[in-house]
């Protein structure tokens, strides 16, 4: 079932998630839910907090983006970052690699916006898969990226946050209007 993407305003962005833990039906619909949510809005990631759920669970799936490259290693090796897609991600933990690089993003609850963000150019991943098996693995370029956009959302927070002063201050009036219009429609409810 598509489910309806929250927006920039709805305090449910600004949680922090909690952990999952255990995959249980409920938790592998939410999942089977936002893929097909993410698909339908042509996303490459999206997080539970973006569909309502303040929980450590993010799906991704980077293979619609052709033209900005991934890395992944596994152990050491570097394999095709197309292997581990659809990726679910549930308690994931992050460490940066490398030095920021700035690299353009969007997310689905700030339609239409886009701002060059710097971040580290790769990550060190562990976490739980849709099958409840621990996964650890390095991630660079988009997927990197990708990673790192998501799970700031499980922790409650925004690209916005990450966004240079002057891309802020320029964006300013669209954010404004955005949360406005996401309380007011809140509101009605
Ligand atoms: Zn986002």
């Amino acid at each position: 079932m598509k489910l309806s993407v929250r927006k920039y305003g709805d305090p449910v962005l600004r949680r922090k998630g909690v952990l999952v833990a255990e995959v249980t039906p409920e938790v592998r619909q939410l999942i089977a839910d936002m893929f097909e949510t993410m698909e339908a809005s042509h996303g490459v990631g999206l997080a539970a907090q973006q569909v309502g759920h303040a929980l450590q669970l993010t799906v991704i799936d980077i293979r619609p983006i052709e033209d900005r490259p991934s890395t992944l290693e596994l152990k050491g090796k570097a394999v095709d970052p197309k292997s581990i897609m659809p990726l679910v991600l549930l308690n994931p933990v992050v460490q940066p690699v490398g030095e920021p690089v700035a690299g353009s993003e969007g997310c689905l609850s700030f339609p239409k916006l886009y701002a060059e963000i710097e971040r580290p150019e790769s990550v060190d991943v562990t976490a739980t898969n849709e099958r409840g098996e621990t996964i650890a693995f390095r991630a660079g370029g988009l997927l990197g990226r990708c990673i790192q956009h998501e799970t700031d959302h499980l922790n409650g927070i925004l690209f916005i946050d990450r966004m240079s002063r002057n891309d802020r201050e320029e964006l300013k009036p669209d954010l404004d209007d955005l949360q406005a219009a996401t309380k007011a429609a809140l509101k009605k409810k």
